[in-house]
């Protein structure tokens, strides 16, 4: 098969064999069809130096450095459409080429630009700090969790162990948030006593609902599936 650079037609015939063969691939152009296959590549090229300045053996570098694919999403070109990536630039001071992108993930990147813009300066200067409101805010939903003593934890431990259950437990220290001390348990803090873990599996070997067995037993839903599933 006679390679259609072989012919000798203009722009084309300037570009390395490697340059040749990697943008013929990427404008799906059969190399057989001489007159498509140079009109084609010459309206690339053209293009891509009227409009952004940039050489074929750019193009080339970049498309290869990305692999062939969307710098983003990873994906190969769409064989066949019309456009098959954009040049992403910096839309800011500098205009600077950035990448290949698919048409949707282009589009995305526009957008991020602008919001980054728009978080960034409300970042910066936020309405409150403009009013002059100095207020600290605390989360409700996730208060800091303040550990125990050592002695408070040991105290506790040495209950569970010698029979109190972590029920009984909870009704005994009145001072303590009943779901602050139940959550010592998944935090690693307190251990079940070894009748305890025996009592909930007991429960769970003749059907009871895993709810249940943390009322009666005193500890999370989550804490019963635990134990049960780790004596599988
Ligand atoms: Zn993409």
């Amino acid at each position: 098969m006679e390679h259609a650079s072989q012919t000798g037609r203009s722009a084309t015939d300037r570009l390395s064999h490697d340059v040749r063969v990697v943008l013929e691939a990427y404008l799906d152009l059969d190399p057989t069809d001489l007159v498509h296959y140079h009109s084609q590549m010459q309206r690339f090229i053209h293009r891509l130096w009227y409009r952004k300045k940039i050489t074929p053996d750019q193009f080339v570098k970049l498309y290869l450095v990305q692999g062939k694919k969307c710098a983003i999403c990873k994906k190969p070109p769409a064989r066949g459409g019309k456009t098959k990536f954009n040049f992403d630039h910096d839309h800011g001071s500098s205009s600077l080429l950035r990448g290949l992108l698919c048409i949707p993930y282009n589009r995305e990147v526009d957008r991020y630009e602008k919001l980054g813009l728009l978080f960034r300066a409300y970042m910066d200067n936020p309405p409150a700090k403009q009013a002059e409101l100095n207020i600290r805010i605390e989360d409700d939903y996730h208060p800091k969790f303040v550990p125990p003593s050592k002695e408070t934890l040991s105290r506790l431990q040495d209950k569970l162990d010698h029979g109190t259950r972590l029920k009984e437990l909870l009704d005994a220290e009145p001072s303590m948030a009943k779901e602050t001390l139940k959550s010592f348990v998944p935090r690693g803090l307190l251990h079940l006593s070894g009748d305890t873990v025996e009592q909930i599996r007991t429960l769970d070997a003749v059907g009871t609902p895993h709810p249940q067995i943390a009322k009666a037993v005193g500890v999370y839903p989550s804490t019963v599936k635990w134990i049960v599933s780790s004596l599988r």
